[in-house]
């Protein structure tokens, strides 16, 4: 029998705070059911969801694969009758599942909360002015320059181990919270259902297809246009991915050092990219403030994200831009900017929006696993 379900008033007031303030307007008049076109026909949602925020049913949301198969178009917000935004509402609910999964959960809910930002902030800025105390810039030592006397951010901060020893260890912290907050959703998700496809690494494959082409995206009705910004910042960080890794190999390897040509390949791969990253987050901010007063504009969640991504971006384009002017002190400046946005980017990962990449991608696999989405399978055939 199943257990009587217990109204948790405290975690409605939670789901409010992250940002579904509107959800006790929500009526049940199912509309953003029938609107939503990624809503699977058996047990379809936003509608169950927003009672189950109403009531403060923690375990029916976090257990819930729909929560991150929603995709945050905004076509029910758009059309709900009661502005109760269950797009909104759902993003607050994923919001807390990430706070709930990502250990450590504090650190999910300083990235939700502006009072914490300097603090996030304060952590790399100190690391890097530390080395560079370190290294003696701060108390005369010259900086040193690259053969032909140009500015050289490998001589200015060797990458091992200035760059190398922080950044492995951000990127080794990010991997070990993504796989214990997927583990734990896993297990979740899999409690007591029946998987009726076996074959999990097929599963895997069609959703990685899924987000490379970003499929799902392109059901949304009214929000089409954000499937540029999302694919030209999804194939950025591929490009950025290529780039580090070809860099990697030039130092580790070669041992070939930084400035390299600018018709190097590492070089025109990393421009692109950076010019690609740029203009896609720029597509989502405009896309997001024309639909504002339709779709919602999110949450402070969101926009943390979307401010770093852009933070990356410009600082790293400013970086390459006043090195090639030779602009002395303020390239510098610009550099130390760039790390300490990526290190914030990346180490606070499992804990920002970014963690949508991995548990979206695990409950994509899961519905896969238990054949929920067969009937949007035929919407995107159709
Ligand atoms: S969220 Fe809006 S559209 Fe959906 S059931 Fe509630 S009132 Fe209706
Ligand atoms: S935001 Fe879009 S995908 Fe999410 S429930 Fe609403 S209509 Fe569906």
């Amino acid at each position: 029998m199943d257990k009587p379900l217990k109204p948790d008033l405290q975690f409605a007031r939670e789901i409010i705070k992250a940002g579904g303030e509107s959800l006790k307007k929500c009526y049940q008049c199912s509309t953003c059911t029938v609107v939503c076109n990624l809503s699977p026909d058996d047990k379809p949602f936003p509608r169950k969801e927003m009672l189950y925020a109403q009531w403060g049913l923690k375990e029916k949301l976090f257990k819930n694969p729909d929560i991150w198969l929603c995709h945050h178009c905004g076509d029910c917000t758009a059309y709900c009758p009661r502005g109760a935004k269950p797009g909104e509402v759902l993003g607050a609910v994923r919001n807390l599942m990430i706070r709930n999964y990502s250990p450590p959960s504090f650190l999910a809910r300083w990235v939700a909360d502006p009072k914490y930002l300097v603090l996030l902030f304060l952590f790399p800025i100190l690391l890097f002015l530390g080395e560079l105390y370190l290294l003696g810039y701060f108390t005369g030592t010259e900086i040193p320059r690259g053969p032909n006397g140009e500015i050289a951010y490998s001589k200015f901060l060797p990458a091992v181990p200035w760059i190398d020893v922080p950044f492995m260890a951000a990127a080794a912290f990010a991997v070990i919270c993504f796989y214990l907050g997927a583990k734990k959703y896993w297990l979740d998700l899999t409690e007591g259902v029946e998987l009726k496809r076996k074959d999990i690494y097929n599963c895997i494959y069609e959703t990685i297809k899924d987000i490379l082409l970003h499929r799902k995206f392109q059901l949304c009705s009214l929000n089409k246009g954000r499937t540029t910004g999302h694919l030209l910042v999804l194939y950025a960080f591929i490009g950025l991915t290529i780039t580090t890794s070809i860099a990697a190999f030039y130092e580790w390897v070669l041992k070939w050092y930084s400035p390299y040509p600018q018709t190097n390949i590492v070089k025109i791969i990393g421009n692109i990219s950076g010019i690609a990253l740029i203009i896609g987050m720029l597509y989502i901010i405009a896309n997001r403030s024309k639909n504002a007063v339709k779709q919602g504009i999110g949450s402070y969640f969101d926009w943390f994200l979307i401010v770093v991504i852009l933070g990356v971006g410009i600082t790293g384009f400013m970086a390459e831009i006043l090195r090639l002017a030779d602009a002395g002190v303020f390239a510098y400046a610009s550099y130390v900017t760039h790390l300490v946005f990526v290190f914030v980017l990346f180490t606070y990962a499992p804990h920002s929006k970014m963690a949508h990449m991995v548990y979206r991608a695990t409950a994509m696999v899961f519905a896969k696993t238990v054949m929920r989405q067969e009937s949007i399978k035929q919407k995107e055939a159709a």
